[in-house]
């Protein structure tokens, strides 16, 4: 599929309905289920079969929002995940715990969300849609799609019964995640070299949780070759346990299957290494590689992109799901717009696609620092400013766009950052704590 036959001058055709939605992950779920609870008519086509395994189980706060939004927030309730109130960022000798409360945080309205199983989750939301009027395909795969002045059509193969069949709608919503759809076919996709990392990862049961209301928290422990691990509890006796490393550092190891890497990495971290001392590991290992990218463009002429179809940030601070519905959401709000105007065009798109870029590039400034000696000094200060670090973890809740005082706090940090480099704001880790090569990596450039 190329930019030229997308836009072939099709004969105008009834339209089987006003909008479809490619993928029915978070991102194509929320969207789906938004304009059809506000009277659109929308297709939804899912190329796997529901429930199926996906990584990115962590959410942030702000979701809380979408799904309310969407109506979907007792069901998320009921379903009984556990319970997320925040953050625990350690230093891989257990030396330094920074913990991120969402509670403690301003702007963060409702700060307990949630850990998931995404193939629950995901089964859920899906579910939803289709109660709230959505038509969900599940196993139709869509493989071309032709834009005209009229309208869109697609051609989606039906996996049970190996038909293949066009149909035609007004606008489309790439959901379709990190295969990007859309952004392979009009070659939008940029790739963050410097974020070029791997990660490996499994579920295992028999981890120990943290106490009282943080039992439930997400656990992320910091490597001294700049890569961490997450320790995620996903339902009551299941903890997600993955570690994301720098390529080199993955190339370094290249020899090793995928489980035996992960047992040698667990085993030089000393403090995941005594967390999993009695754990069994229930899934196969996965590994996934070189996931950060965003877009040149995520909106044109009758199409929007939504959640990883559009970009994808490395996952240190969970950010990708809360993307994903937060775009959702306000994609389809934009095409409702446009429904409304009569006007589905790239200029009736640019507000939603400014703010989509606006959003990846706030987070990414804190990924990309996240990987800097310097970012880990000061975050792992013994005493911070306690007035600065309920700043970040606004940000780190998923409110990327916080009122001005925060954001004040959060260059004010930034600019520490920097110093650091430079003089010693404060002292730098020690070794085990700390990078072991050189003080800047390939990966580590300036905060920005
Ligand atoms: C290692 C790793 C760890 C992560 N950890 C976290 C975390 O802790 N917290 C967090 O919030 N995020 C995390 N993420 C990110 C998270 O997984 C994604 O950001 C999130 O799933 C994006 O949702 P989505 O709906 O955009 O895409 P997806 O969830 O990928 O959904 C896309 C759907 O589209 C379907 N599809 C694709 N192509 C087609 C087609 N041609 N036709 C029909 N259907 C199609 C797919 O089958 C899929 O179901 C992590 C990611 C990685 C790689």
């Amino acid at each position: 599929m190329t930019q030229e036959s997308t836009r072939s001058r099709a004969p105008s055709q009834p339209a089987d309905c006003e909008v479809i939605v490619v993928g029915g992950g978070p991102a194509g779920s929320v969207a789906a289920s938004w304009l059809a609870r506000h009277g659109h008519a929308v297709q939804l086509f899912e190329r796997d079969r529901f429930p199926r395994f996906h990584i990115g189980e962590s959410l942030l706060a702000s979701v809380n929002d979408v799904i309310a939004a969407i109506g979907a927030d007792d069901a998320v309730r009921a379903a009984g995940f556990p319970k997320k109130w925040g953050a625990t960022f350690m230093l891989p000798d257990g030396s330094s715990e920074r913990y991120a409360d969402f509670a403690s945080a301003p702007a963060v309205p409702t700060p307990q969300t949630w850990q998931v199983p995404r193939a629950t989750f995901d089964d859920l939301l899906l579910r939803h849609a289709a109660a709230s009027g959505v038509l969900v395909h599940e196993a139709h795969r869509v493989h071309d799609v032709a834009f005209d002045e009229d309208g869109v059509t697609v051609r989606v193969q039906d996996g049970d019964r190996g038909v293949t069949r066009a149909v035609r709608a007004k606008a489309l919503i790439d959901a379709s995640g990190r295969g990007g759809l859309l952004s392979r076919a009009f070659q939008l996709r940029v790739d963050e070299p410097r974020l070029a990392n791997v990660a490996v990862f499994s579920h295992f049961s028999g981890v120990p949780r943290q106490e009282g209301r943080r039992a439930g928290d997400i656990r992320i422990v910091a490597r001294p070759d700049l890569g961490w691990f997450w320790l995620i509890p996903i339902s009551e006796g299941l903890t997600s346990v993955g570690v994301v490393l720098p390529r080199s550092a993955f190339q370094a190891r290249s020899t090793l299957e995928p489980a035996d890497l992960l047992d040698a990495l667990v085993g030089d971290t000393p403090i995941v290494s005594s967390l999993l001392s009695s754990a069994r590991r229930e899934w196969p290992v996965r590994v996934e590689r070189d996931f950060s990218f965003s877009s040149r463009a995520y909106a044109g002429d009758r199409w929007l992109l939504v959640g990883d179809a559009g970009s994808f940030l490395d996952p240190v601070f969970s950010t990708g799901v809360a993307i994903a519905l937060e775009s959702g959401l306000e994609g389809a709000q934009a095409v409702a717009a446009g429904l409304a105007k009569g006007d589905l065009s790239t200029r009736r798109f640019s507000g939603f696609a400014r703010r989509q870029r606006r959003r990846y590039l706030s987070f990414r400034r804190f990924v990309l620092a996240f990987y800097t000696p310097e970012f880990r000094d000061l975050f792992f200060h013994a005493d911070p400013p306690q007035r600065m670090f309920r700043s970040l973890i606004s940000v780190f809740a998923g409110y990327w766009n916080p009122p001005l005082t925060t954001r004040v706090w959060v260059a004010l940090f930034f600019l520490l950052v920097r110093l650091q480099r430079w003089v010693q704001v404060t002292p730098r880790l020690s070794p085990m704590a700390a990078e072991t090569g050189p003080r800047r990596n390939a990966n580590s450039n300036p905060a920005r």
